[in-house]
């Protein structure tokens, strides 16, 4: 029976010594396999994981490695598990947690930083300036699951009390695996400065991310909210998730389209969810002067970039990793007072033994998958 010493459990939910997980071996090849259940230390908990969603960076990681780091180098054949947007129940507390309880409901955070670095203090913890230093001679305490520590394709994960966010009971399982990718586009918001009740805001790209970024945009107060994109049903989503507009541009000119739209003057600001080449470059042209640009994601490649035109403009460019500032519990709250429905963008359901369908559905986009969600229970 798992028993650590210092360690708190509870009879009504027992935990087993070894649980299912997917490993990593090979690029590309994963195992289903039984592993030790984790042990949480001293602010810690241990988490019996629910339901995880699949990430676009949960394909990267799987096929490439990074931005995953596992004993300072790649994450292959390290017997190390990936995925990180995860939920579940508070199973076992580590010693002097008193934060939370057994059996609570919680969603997580995945970066939960080594808390004395300079970023970490900021509340800048996913950029921790000791990101993946966890091991050995080197080791800083630092946490970013299913990056640089086991993640969420597993039964147990053990998180850091600061990446633990309680979820309201009417919060279904699937529902809470997505306050992260909501937390995500709370963010980069946080970071263009947040208020943005009253000023325009276009997004590009309707992913996970930039389909949550229009429903957060819209739920803070940004009127109009645009969202661009290539598919007819993604842009139909971004309708239902409180777009004003949206701009299909293989049909016309995106720029063109989002400067008619405010009067000729240009947006306030552009959350860029895309990755294409080029949306640095219509981001500044769809901005007004002053404005600022959130890149959320990016070109594999790198891509040339009008310098002139963002100086000449004073325009603000922003990049942004992962969900800092505690901007999930923001999202949370949106959530829980029923601001948006983010549920729009889970589509497909797999259990736990089926995660490499559902990572195909989700890579492939199999039935137009956006969010693929795999249930443990
Ligand atoms: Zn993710
Ligand atoms: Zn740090």
């Amino acid at each position: 029976m798992y028993a650590p010493p210092g360690v708190r459990t509870n009879p009504n939910m027992a935990v087993p010594d070894r649980m299912r997980a997917w490993v990593l071996g090979d690029p590309g090849q994963l195992v289903f396999t039984q592993k030790p259940v984790p042990v949480p230390s001293r602010a810690e908990v241990l988490v019996r994981i629910d339901a995880v969603a699949i990430c676009a960076t949960d394909l990267e990681v799987i096929a490439h490695g990074p931005p995953a780091l596992i004993q300072g180098g790649l994450p292959f054949n390290k017997d190390w598990t990936p995925g990180h947007e995860y939920m579940g129940t508070v199973a076992a507390l580590g010693p002097g947690v008193d934060e939370f309880g057994i059996g609570d409901r919680v969603t997580v955070e995945i970066h939960a930083g080594c808390g004395q670095c300079k970023r970490c203090r900021m509340g800048m913890y996913t950029s921790c300036l000791n990101y993946g230093l966890n091991y050995g001679e080197v080791d800083k305490g630092h946490r970013a699951n299913g990056f640089t520590t086991d993640g969420g394709f597993a039964e147990y994960a053990v998180n850091n009390i600061n990446t633990l966010i309680r979820i309201a009971d009417a919060m279904s399982d699937e529902e809470a695996t997505l306050v992260v990718t909501a937390g995500t586009a709370m963010y980069g918001l946080t970071e263009l400065g947040g208020l943005v009740a009253g000023e325009s805001v276009v997004v590009i790209g309707p992913g996970p991310i930039g389909l949550l970024g229009v429903a957060v945009a819209k739920a803070l107060g940004a009127s109009p909210v645009i969202l661009t994109g290539t598919r007819e049903a993604r842009l139909q989503k971004g309708l239902e998730l409180g777009a004003d507009h949206v701009v299909n541009v293989t049909k016309q000119d995106a720029v063109e389209a989002v400067r008619r739209l405010v009067d000729g003057k240009g947006v306030d600001y552009v959350i860029e969810c895309s990755g294409a080449a080029n949306a640095i470059n219509e981001a500044g042209r769809m901005l007004n002067r002053g404005g600022k640009i959130c890149l959320a994601a990016f070109p594999h490649e790198p891509v040339p970039v009008d310098v002139a035109h963002l100086v000449r403009n004073n325009i603000y460019v922003y990049g942004i990793r992962g969900e800092g500032k505690s901007a999930t519990h923001r999202a949370e709250a949106f959530m829980r007072a029923k601001r948006f429905d983010a549920t729009k963008i889970h589509t497909h359901t797999f259990p736990l033994a089926e995660l490499p369908e559902a990572l195909r559905y989700a890579r492939d986009r199999v039935e137009d998958a956006i969010k693929v969600v795999v249930k443990t229970r």
